[in-house]
């Protein structure tokens, strides 16, 4: 199977909202592309010009705006082909530079050789803790390396389909990007781990092929329903699983596939928030639902954006079926996470129509609520970044402590892991690694919570606060002045954050630390006075 080169006029198809100028700069950058990489071709045998051509349709696809798409065009020009940065800045200007640049440091990263990783990755968080579309190029790019897989060499294959599901398929999940994620893990599965490919594949194939036609009579069921229910405006889909999450899922549930309702749902797609819950009753009336599966990602929206109302019915011979509501516009988000905030589309028609529409920008890019009110052109640099990019950027620019192991540890088990949300008593979101505990918790809203953390309420019940805690509970912290660190939870804690402070605490408890120049016997009698006001 060969890929074909994008043409032009492809790519410019889909810039809908770009002035002719920006339409000429980008026909430019193909054709300067396509010049300098004359001559080079990939594994596939093909022109490498397919390669830069594709990503700059993908982000083109996503609603990018030119410069974007041009640094798409010329992301791999410094490296493999030795354009200078005076020429691209020349021709394209600062902004466009910059992100090519931003790109070019990690382009090749080997897995062999975990500093040189560890560097790239650093620099990719650095680069888009500067300017949040690099990490869109980024993915663009390791979309069309992914899925031209195929052609490459053995040994380097697997180690790039292992990269591929390990780092930057979470990275898309992490930024709501449900399509890109999705594309990346079914591009890379069959290389990373091929024996459960094919056993999964097999499975997938039984499955589907019983349901599909009983899917497609319930739709229409479903669609009758929903019109006598008095919903006006509305359509459904089917969506089914990918292989790979469906594998995650299997190896969760112990290969029994009965357990597993999901590997096609149906999905409502309705005008407002009001009429999904009218759809969600117009379900339950007509089919009844499974106690527990029904979530409300709606009114409590994922971390990462995500909203839906997904719920599982007994649908006559069809079986057990998750059934999902959502909005046009939550679907578009849901599909397009980050790059659906980013695109042209999005910021120059009616934005914050709905009342939740516009949470999940504010929460990525706090005290910026004037994104609201200026819809003209999305903000890409300083303050607009998800602030847990700027985290990973921060924490691991600033402190030189943690080794290159340690930095990938780091980000694969805090960020690229399934993550649990937990609720605070006022309703706000915290979301954690899975099997974090109370002290996790405790860390995460404030340093001082968490050094004293003395017990921990979770649904309003006594627990141990060792104890891992399960996605969707309430927690609330129970402090007091004399409870302090103990040297176990370094074992016990699941968040970087957690064990940083309570490594600190210990140190300054054991006087290893420079601690400020307080000699121990006022401490302690201060301490007691605090704790006698409460
Ligand atoms: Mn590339």
């Amino acid at each position: 199977m060969k890929t074909e080169t994008p043409t032009i006029s492809e790519i410019i198809s889909y810039m809908e909202y770009a002035t002719d100028t920006e339409k000429a700069q980008v026909e430019d950058a193909y054709y300067f592309s396509e010049k300098v990489h004359s001559g080079h071709t990939r594994y596939s045998g093909e022109p490498y010009f397919t390669h830069p051509a594709t990503v700059a349709l993908y982000l083109s696809e996503m609603g990018m705006d030119s410069h974007t798409i041009i640094a798409g065009l010329l992301h791999d020009s410094i490296e493999d082909v030795g354009v200078t940065a005076e020429e691209i800045q020349g021709k394209y200007g600062a902004d466009v530079y910059n992100m090519v640049e931003g790109v070019t440091k990690l382009g090749h990263v080997r897995y062999h050789g975990v500093e040189r990783h560890a560097e790239s990755l650093r620099k990719l968080f650095a680069a888009t803790a500067h300017d949040v579309r690099v990490i869109l190029i980024k993915l663009a790019d390791r979309l069309h390396n992914a899925r031209t897989l195929q052609f490459v060499p053995d040994h380097k294959r697997s180690r790039i389909a292992l990269e591929t599901l390990e780092v930057y398929s979470p990275i898309a999940d992490r930024l709501g990007m449900s399509v890109m994620k999705k594309d990346l893990e079914d591009a890379a599965f069959p290389y990373a781990y091929p024996d459960s490919y094919t056993k999964v594949r097999d499975i997938f194939a039984q499955k589907t092929k019983e349901s599909e036609e009983k899917v497609e009579k319930l739709e229409k069921v479903l669609a009758k329903m929903l019109a006598l229910g008095g919903i006006r405006k509305f359509r459904t889909s089917s969506r089914i699983k990918g292989l790979y999450s469906l594998y995650l899922k299997l190896k969760r549930k112990e290969w029994d596939v009965e357990a597993i309702h999901d590997i096609i749902a149906i999905r409502i797609i309705v005008e407002d928030v009001a009429a999904c819950y009218q759809a969600l009753g117009v379900v339950h009336g007509t089919w009844r639902p499974l106690p527990g599966k029904l979530k409300d990602y709606v009114s409590f929206p994922k971390p990462n954006g995500y909203q839906s109302i997904h719920t599982t019915v007994h649908a006559g011979d069809v079986g057990v079926i998750e059934i999902q509501i959502r909005t046009e516009e939550m679907h578009k988000r849901a599909e397009l996470g980050l790059a659906a905030h980013l695109s042209y589309k999005e910021t120059s028609t009616k934005r914050g129509k709905e009342g939740t529409s516009m949470q999940w920008v504010e929460q990525f890019f706090p005290g910026r609520k004037q994104l609201v009110a200026t819809p003209i052109k999305p903000h890409y640099k300083g303050q607009s970044i998800p602030e847990w990019i700027r985290s990973i950027a921060d924490v691991h620019t600033e402190t030189h402590e943690s080794t290159h192991d340690e930095y990938i540890d780091d980000l694969k088990s805090d960020f690229f892991t399934h993550r649990i949300f937990i609720f605070t008593p006022k309703g706000d979101v915290i979301d954690l690694p899975i099997n974090a505990t109370p002290i996790d918790f405790a860390y995460t809203i404030h340093s001082d919570v968490g050094n004293h953390i003395a017990g921990a309420r979770v649904n309003g019940k006594l627990v141990s606060i060792e104890e891992p805690l399960h996605n969707g509970s309430i927690v609330e912290i129970i402090t007091k002045e004399s409870a302090k660190p103990k040297k176990k939870w370094m074992e016990i804690v699941k968040t970087t954050m957690a064990r940083k402070h309570i490594k600190t605490a210990l140190q300054k408890e054991e006087g290893i630390l420079p601690t400020p120049p307080k000699p121990p016997e006022r401490k302690r009698p201060q301490i007691r006075a605090q704790n006698k006001k409460k």
